[in-house]
Formats: structure tokens, C-alpha cells, sequence
């Protein structure tokens, strides 16, 4: 693991910043600042623009959205045999809240579980960002040209 600080506004080389791969492809890295502790809530994003070559893009794309909806069509199918055993104490409109329940669930893993998602997917995330740096962290070594980009 390598966090590596970047200086704002970073121009990344046309290699992508996943497997180092030349690419002139761009995707959005989202970088969160800030805390979300229930009451007190104070976060900002960023949107970094970085390269990222097709095979890695599609690979974000569908790990993104294929494991938790692995893991939700398990739920959702243990949910609906329970259901169906009690078949007569559950309400469509109880049915229908689950439902949507599920939708908020991927909602909520979508926009929070980026960070976890890129990291584990791509081996790199956003950590933190100030007005003039930002902070990614490399799972291994990061790709040679993004080393040598200028540095806090
Ligand atoms: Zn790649």
C-alpha cells in the first residue's frame, strides 16, 4: 500500500492509472473529504479526471454493480422463500417497502462504497484532497509515469 499526494490540478499521463496500460481514455474518480458522522455531516467531492484504459474500465463497471447485486439476488431470494412460507402474514405493500428498501441499499452501497469498490477493483482510490493536492492510495506500485508527476 502507497499513498502518493499529488499537486492540484494533477494532469495525469496517457497511461492508465489502474494497470499502466497506455490510454487516453478518461474516468472520473470520486474522492471524498470530510466526516458523515449521522448528525454532524460535513463532506465534499471531488471528481478526478484520470485515465484508465478500456479492459480496466469495463472491469470497475461491472464489479461495481455484479457483487452487490450477487449478493442481493441471494437476499432477495432468501427474503422471497421466507416470504412465501408466511405467504399470508406479509402485505403487497410490506412486499413493495422491501423492494424498495433493496433499490435504497444499492443507492447507498453505489455512492458510498466507491472508495472500497476502486480500491479492491482497480488496486487504486481517492484518500483525501485539499484545494491545491490530492491523495491517491496504490494498492502496489503505482504506474512509473504517475510517480513522476509533481508532489507534495
Ligand atoms: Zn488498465
Amino acid at each position: 500500500m502507497r499513498d502518493v499526494t499529488l499537486v492540484r490540478p494533477a494532469v495525469f499521463p496517457a497511461v492508465c492509472i489502474a494497470c499502466g496500460q497506455p490510454s487516453a481514455r478518461s474516468w472520473k474518480l470520486k474522492v471524498k473529504e470530510g466526516f458523515n458522522a449521522i448528525l454532524v455531516r460535513h463532506e465534499r467531492w471531488l471528481f478526478l479526471p484520470v485515465p484508465l484504459c478500456k479492459r480496466c474500465e469495463s472491469r470497475r463497471f461491472f464489479g461495481a454493480f455484479i457483487t452487490p447485486s450477487a449478493v442481493l439476488l441471494g437476499c432477495v431470494a432468501g427474503a422471497l422463500a421466507t416470504a412465501a412460507r408466511v405467504a399470508d402474514m406479509i402485505s403487497p405493500s410490506t412486499q413493495l417497502f422491501a423492494i424498495f428498501a433493496v433499490l435504497a441499499w444499492i443507492l447507498v452501497f453505489i455512492n458510498f462504497g466507491t472508495r472500497q469498490v476502486d480500491y479492491r477493483i482497480l488496486g487504486v482510490c481517492g484518500v483525501a484532497f485539499s484545494d491545491d493536492s490530492v491523495t491517491l492510495r496504490f494498492r502496489g506500485e503505482p504506474p512509473a509515469p504517475i510517480l513522476k508527476m509533481p508532489r507534495v
